[in-house]
């Protein structure tokens, strides 16, 4: 599985608060989402489908793709954090 080192890395690219935002939110599903306020705030939202977060959706799922050969068809968020 990629390693949450490697996502940490990605993460600071945009913002270097990021990093603790996820960490804040690794067990809590907030309402709303503080990046693009769709109404659910999930991981599975950030890495898949937060329109704010386009850009590191594509090094995520490009980096899982890479190190593994499958891509977001295959994959959870749940599975990519399975090491945490
Ligand atoms: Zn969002």
């Amino acid at each position: 599985m990629i390693s949450i080192g490697r996502i940490r890395v990605m993460n600071k690219q945009k913002n270097k608060k990021t990093g603790q935002y996820l960490k804040r939110t690794k067990n809590a599903d907030r309402a709303e989402c503080g990046w693009c306020q769709y109404k659910t705030q999930t991981r599975e939202h950030l890495f898949r489908h937060c329109k704010e977060w386009k850009p590191q959706q594509k090094i995520l799922w490009g980096e899982v793709r890479k190190e593994t050969g499958g891509g977001k068809d295959r994959f959870t968020v749940r599975d990519l954090f399975a090491d945490e």
